[in-house]
């Protein structure tokens, strides 16, 4: 007996040396993927005024509306570009969408290669009422203060547009033209589905047949504080983007009445169970894709513990599941999730209603469609007292993978090296949903990445209150556009 337990403790501690081994080597051998041999580029003294125009941009608000927008103040948007940008107004050609969307067309000396797409919008969020009194600045003022830039657009998304601008409008005055053609286009309803602006131009380059190289959009930053164990900077790059659609339930029930002699089920209780068991319900987790590539590039480069984590997925990835599952943040990067966020039932306090809906709004990862995300919940609710519909006109598919070997993918990754030394540059997912949804048909690669380094606090300005951009950040985000346009000619 004494053997026997002898043996099996003994069988138990080779295996437990046996993985331990294991994964110091997948430790160890866990590679960097950051590029070697990339050195700082050192920055190029911006114009002085440069940002006085973003300031007088930010002065004019050209705030999104599904249904009229203020169109005299896209007008002065457009007027304001023409002013201050008159080289890349003289020198490059342009074609206007839709009024208001804009494409500048800057030719290339080899017309044989593919061009390359820079994008941005122009139009922004309005600042909404009840927090207007939390803003410290007028949100429209464009106040220079505390060495930043103040107001609404100064993130999302003007910055790219004006820092795009600027930098086209630097290389022009020192006479650069770009061996390979660049394009720029700046869209004015990507907040309001980008109908008019980002979908209207993707259908003109598609009608035109002009195939791009790649795309860049907004989506990703650089962030300081980025992930637990990586101390330094995260760079990432959105090689996909998360779908979007809302589902409304409704539960119909034949019996309304009067409350003082309620059925045991009624309307507002049955779809109550509907919704309760969605949220107990959600969908996988799974680390691939997009989110899988990201921990593959920031793995690398954490601390030992978290490299550790990260380099033995085979064994850690349940516990990393359950770990990241618990933040709302990484839990949206790795699955489709689900918010219930409008509820209606009901006409008076004593009435039962025969019917009650909810809308849930659902954002899709890549490898699950709108069409799959509608049969999970129906499976999960499982009552056919519940009819669940889709809101086919506001849907959108996740959008596919981009290549991380790319000729796109390597000169962003350079181009980010050169400007933020210290980032660790890796791939990610965008949660959000941007323009460049449309332009898969277009180009070999879509990319999202705006280049400003934020702390994951600052990122809450972004449509919300205090939004705001340091001016060495404007200055280096124009820097980083001018190398990305040199670059991208090599
Ligand atoms: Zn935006």
């Amino acid at each position: 007996m004494r053997k026997l337990r002898r043996l099996i403790f003994r069988l138990l501690l080779l295996a437990i040396i046996l993985i331990v081994g294991i994964m110091l080597i997948k430790t160890f051998s866990f590679s960097s993927k950051q590029l070697t041999g990339v050195e700082a580029v050192s920055q190029k003294k911006v114009s002085e005024n440069a940002i006085q125009r973003f300031s007088q941009a930010i002065q004019l608000p050209t705030v999104s509306s599904p249904t009229e927008i203020d169109t005299s103040i896209f007008s002065q948007f457009d007027t304001l570009i023409q002013n201050n940008f008159p080289k890349t107004h003289q020198e490059l050609e342009r074609t206007v969408i839709n009024q208001f969307s804009f494409i500048y067309k800057w030719a290339g000396k080899n017309p044989k290669l593919e061009p390359i797409l820079l994008m941005g919008h122009y139009d922004v969020v309005p600042v909404e009422e009840a927090s207007a009194d939390q803003w410290t600045v007028k949100p429209f003022g464009g106040e220079l203060k505390d060495e930043k830039l103040w107001g609404r657009g100064t993130i999302d998304d003007k910055l790219n547009v004006m820092g795009i601008l600027e930098s086209v409008e630097m290389l022009l005055s020192q006479g650069y033209q770009p061996t390979r053609t660049v394009y720029l286009s700046f869209g004015h309803d990507e907040e309001v589905s980008g109908k008019y602006g980002g979908q209207s131009i993707a259908k003109y380059f598609e009608e035109k047949k002009i195939q791009f190289e790649y795309v860049l959009d907004e989506g990703q930053m650089v962030v300081n504080d980025a992930l637990n164990g990586l101390e330094q900077p995260l760079a990432m790059i959105g090689i996909a983007e998360k779908g979007y659609t809302t589902l409304t339930l409704t539960a119909k029930l034949q019996n309304g009445g009067h409350s003082s002699m309620p059925p045991a089920e009624t309307a507002v209780g049955v779809l109550s169970k509907a919704i309760y068991r969605l949220q107990e319900n959600p969908f996988p987790i799974k680390i691939e894709g997009a989110t899988g590539q990201l921990f593959e590039y920031a793995g690398a480069e954490m601390s030992f513990f978290y490299k550790m984590l990260f380099a033995n997925l085979w064994i850690t990835e349940g516990l990393l599941v359950s770990q990241l599952s618990k933040d709302p943040a990484a839990s949206a990067l790795l699955r489709t999730t689900t918010a219930p966020t409008m509820l209606r039932g009901g006409i008076k306090d004593n009435v039962l209603p025969t019917t009650a809906s909810a809308k849930v709004n659902f954002r899709i990862i890549p490898g699950e469609t709108v069409a799959s995300v509608a049969d999970h919940v129906r499976s999960i609710v499982d009552d056919e007292r519940i009819i669940v519909q889709a809101n086919t006109e506001f849907s959108s598919e996740p959008a596919p993978l981009s290549s991380t070997s790319s000729f796109g993918f390597r000169i962003l990754q350079r181009s980010i090296q050169e400007i933020f030394p210290d980032a660790v540059i890796s791939p990610s997912l965008v949660i959000a949903a941007t323009d460049s949804r449309y332009f898969q048909n277009v180009a070999k690669d879509v990319y999202r990445f705006q280049p400003i380094q934020l702390s994951r606090s600052d990122l809450k300005g972004i449509h919300g209150i205090n939004e705001n951009i340091g001016i060495e950040h404007y200055h280096r985000a124009i820097n980083f556009y001018r190398q990305l346009i040199l670059n991208s000619s090599k």
